[in-house]
């Protein structure tokens, strides 16, 4: 490994000088969620956003804040509204623990999000990521959000790495400490996210765009261990993930189902699982049994 960690300060104060130029001219500002320091909205926005694409969230996110504008509303909402209008989001599990956070912070907290990361971890769907997240986005606090757009542009730029890895975290955050400024670390983070999501992609890095091509000891090795095959992955309708996708769609347009029914919809390979599937979805709060058979909680 190429070990930098003892940039002087003169040279990193010039690489956030650089970075953020190129982020006032390049920046995802157009973004719904980056226009507002709203806690809730943020909430909202880190939750979609944890497997769920960009392009894909925006419209969900807008609906979102439109439907349920504060965690009083949310809260209050019959979960199987919720749930129905995650469609389209994937994970739907994020639903119910969105639902139960909003009814947490109503009940604990007076309908504010809370900006204490002990409070925020021990909300339903809340990680370190997101609690930083949130913390950071809505509240300027120094949390260190570090996703894996920045943790790959660390690597690259400071320690000469194709990618950060579990090896690697500590001497990432420890460089993400020497490279922070000690203010407006909002606009830190949000830049340096971009910087890895629009520029130092995983795959295909436009490097003779980026401003930091002079800095990054990656580069400058020539980009050593560059992979560009995709590792084979599974068919997803083969997987348990689809077929639990697939039922909870179903009880969105039927209000009820028995299992045998959702048994018949589903590929020939889940079948067997039908059983499981359900059990599994009802603990978690997805559905639930009634008197005929399955359909989303009321
Ligand atoms: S020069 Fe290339 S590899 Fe280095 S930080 Fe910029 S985009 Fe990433």
């Amino acid at each position: 490994m190429t070990s930098n960690t003892s940039v002087p300060p003169k040279k990193l104060s010039e690489m956030r000088k650089d970075l953020y130029l190129w982020f006032k001219k390049n920046g995802r500002h157009e973004l719904p969620w980056r226009k507002t320091e709203n806690s809730y909205q943020i909430l909202i926005s880190e939750i979609m956003l944890q497997q769920t694409q960009v392009e894909r969230v925006k419209p969900h996110w807008e609906n979102w804040i439109t439907k349920w504008p504060n965690i009083k509303s949310l809260a209050s909402a019959p979960l199987n509204e919720v749930i129905n209008a995650w469609s389209g989001l994937g994970y739907n599990r994020r639903s119910v623990n969105l639902h139960r956070t909003a009814q947490h912070i109503e009940a604990q907290y007076d309908s504010k999000v809370p900006i204490d990361e002990k409070n925020l971890l021990e909300l339903p769907g809340i990680g370190p990521y997101t609690a930083a997240a949130i913390r950071c986005f809505s509240a300027n606090k120094k949390a260190y959000p570090a996703d894996t757009n920045i943790t790959r542009v660390i690597a690259r730029a400071f320690f000469g790495l194709q990618n950060s890895s579990p090896d690697t975290r500590k001497i990432i955050q420890k460089q993400l400490e020497e490279i922070e400024p000690s203010r407006n670390f909002r606009k830190h983070y949000l830049a340096l996210m971009d910087l890895g999501a629009l520029l130092c992609q995983s795959r295909s890095p436009s490097c003779d765009l980026c401003p930091w091509q002079n800095n990054c000891h990656w580069l400058e090795r020539g980009k050593p261990s560059l992979q560009t095959s995709k590792k084979k992955s599974q068919p997803f309708e083969s997987t348990t993930r689809y077929a639990r996708g697939q039922i909870v769609e179903h009880l969105r347009t039927n209000p009820t189902r028995t299992t045998s029914e959702i048994r018949r919809l589903l590929p020939s390979n889940h079948k067997k699982n039908t059983a499981i599937y359900l059990e599994t979805l009802a603990k978690e709060g997805l559905i639930e049994k009634n008197k005929t058979g399955w359909s989303l909680p009321s």
